[in-house]
């Protein structure tokens, strides 16, 4: 432990993000990284406890809490404390592969269970992660890694995302042969084509994909299993095969006038930006831009924000979005205690720019879409609403009630569906006759990661519905880890 008094010395002081009003204006990163001296400080602030809950990853009635892959929290933070960056940076890198993602989008389970939060507010860990990795990569402390032996064993990876990526990363450690395949045209998964380059930098995405393929890592890309190649082949040519397809069927709204022009999926909109942001800087056009329109935004998740903050890139004339749940409380219900993750109200970074432009945040909450109107060309114009009020059934569910009178008119002429995701989308599981679960997720135990099929694992969203980044690198060091022993017959991956 760096400093016994740090915690009652320094402030809490994490990463900002710039003035919404100036970002909004580019498609940069939006954070602004803290200073190495006060980075130090916040490294102080860590009481290097008894029990780390923040690194546990642990479950709790059901619920997990701290990191999910472990990260050596209280060590990198005394190594900051004095300085020792380098050090630090190999602590890190013993269990997260890639802390340039998590230190830029995770939601930071650690923090709300680091156990200052008890007491004050919980120690800056994401911004101390983002800094060290920053500065390894600043330092050219981060070099490729060629394993000296190699197995023989070939391993096919499909899908490109973090699980898929992790995976690669630690079975190539390990000396297999591995290849990767994507069907989009770049590789990152959600990395690339889902968070949008303000939030994640896909520069930050290359970057390490290159340092993976000069270690040895074969990528493939636009290809699809399971179309462009048949997913049995996979089973001929390669010992082992990981599935790390993602989970991405988003969930509909199949109501009146759902068939209107200008109503999209989230992901078809997300990914068609950022495709044409780095194919042309967006003058291809070929993408939906939300410029002058009325946009409306149907689900208050964190694709809805990235919806949010992408149309006020594009100039919209106004951004509205819906929750269909309640308003979070300010502080930590009772019912939600400490360590678990908090359930609060939280101004992300797409809400605070359209609060900047427009004056208010704006997620309506408890709303439900009745009906879209359409004009005389088939195109969107208007939304129909209801108010709604959470009731208690008797067999205890909770249950929606419309509120009487509160029906609304809302005008649109861009709808942005982002309501979540029901399950994997391709015809690959089936092709391999892999089972899937009663949510139509790869059957597969967390932690043993074999399917039904003899050689074929699965990892990340298309195993666990979908996530977070954490959770996909969780899953995908772990399948490494049972594939390797699965081929050797015993294990050194973590
Ligand atoms: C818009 C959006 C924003 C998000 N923001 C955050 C965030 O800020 N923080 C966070 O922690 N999490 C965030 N998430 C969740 C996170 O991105 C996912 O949980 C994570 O990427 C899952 O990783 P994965 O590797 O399992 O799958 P994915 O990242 O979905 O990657 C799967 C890949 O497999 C490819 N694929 C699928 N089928 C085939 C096939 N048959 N052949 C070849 N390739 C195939 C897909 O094209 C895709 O590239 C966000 C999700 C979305 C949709
Ligand atoms: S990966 Fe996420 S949970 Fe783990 S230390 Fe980093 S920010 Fe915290």
């Amino acid at each position: 432990m760096g400093k016994p008094t740090g915690f009652l010395e320094f402030e809490r002081k994490s990463t900002t993000y710039r003035d919404p009003a100036e970002r909004v204006q580019t498609w940069d990163e939006f954070d602004e990284k803290p200073d190495e001296q006060i980075l130090q400080k916040q490294g102080a602030r860590c009481m290097d406890c008894g029990i780390p809950f923040c690194q546990t990853g642990d479950n709790l009635n059901g619920k997990t809490f701290g990191c999910p892959i472990h990260n050596l929290i209280p060590e990198w933070n005394d190594l900051v404390y004095r300085g020792k960056w380098r050090e630090a940076l190999d602590r890190l890198h013993k269990t997260n592969n890639f802390p340039e993602f998590t230190g830029r989008v995770c939601p930071a389970p650690c923090e709300g269970s680091c156990v200052l939060g008890l007491i004050e507010k919980p120690v800056a860990i994401k911004s101390i992660e983002q800094a060290i990795i920053d500065r390894g990569f600043e330092e050219g402390w981060v070099k490729p890694h060629i394993p000296s032996k190699r197995t023989g064993k070939k391993v096919a990876i499909v899908g490109s995302g973090p699980a898929g990526l992790a995976a690669a990363d630690q079975l190539n450690r390990a000396g297999h042969t591995v290849t990767v395949f994507e069907r989009a045209d770049r590789i990152g998964g959600l990395l690339t084509y889902g968070i949008p380059n303000m939030k994640l930098d896909k520069k930050v995405v290359k970057r390490r994909v290159d340092l993976l393929a000069e270690e040895g890592i074969t990528f493939i890309t636009n290809t699809e299993i399971g179309k462009d190649k048949p997913a049995d082949e996979l089973k001929k040519e390669f010992d082992a095969v990981i599935l790390a397809g993602g989970a991405t069927v988003p969930r509909n709204l199949e109501i009146e006038g759902r068939d209107a022009e200008g109503i999209l999926f989230a992901m078809d909109f997300l990914h068609a930006d950022t495709k044409s942001l780095l194919d042309s800087n967006h003058k291809d056009g070929k993408f939906t831009s939300a410029k002058g329109k009325h946009v409306i935004v149907i689900g208050g998740g964190d694709t809805g924000t990235d919806c949010v903050g992408t149309s006020m890139r594009h100039g919209c004339a106004s951004v509205t979005q819906f929750e269909i749940m309640p308003k979070p409380p300010e502080n930590r219900d009772v019912k939600n205690p400490w360590p678990e993750w908090p359930h609060i109200y939280r101004l992300d970074y797409g809400q605070e720019e359209a609060k900047a432009k427009f004056g208010d945040d704006p997620r309506s909450y408890e709303v439900m879409t009745k009906k879209f109107e359409k004009d005389d060309k088939g195109y969107v114009k208007e939304l129909h609403t209801v108010q709604i009020k959470w009731k208690v059934s008797k067999e205890g569910r909770m249950i929606p009630e419309e509120v009487k009178g509160s029906e609304r008119v809302w005008k649109a002429d861009l709808v942005l569906l982002a309501m979540g995701f029901t399950g994997p989308e391709n015809p690959l599981l089936d092709q391999l006759g892999v089972e899937r679960d009663a949510r139509s997720k790869a059957k597969a135990e967390h932690e043993v990661y074999k399917t039904n099929v003899d050689g074929v694992f699965a990892a990340g969203d298309m195993r666990r519905g979908q996530s977070l980044v954490v959770w996909a690198i969780n899953e995908g060091r772990g399948a490494a880890r049972e594939c390797d022993r699965w081929l050797m017959g015993s294990t050194e991956l973590p």
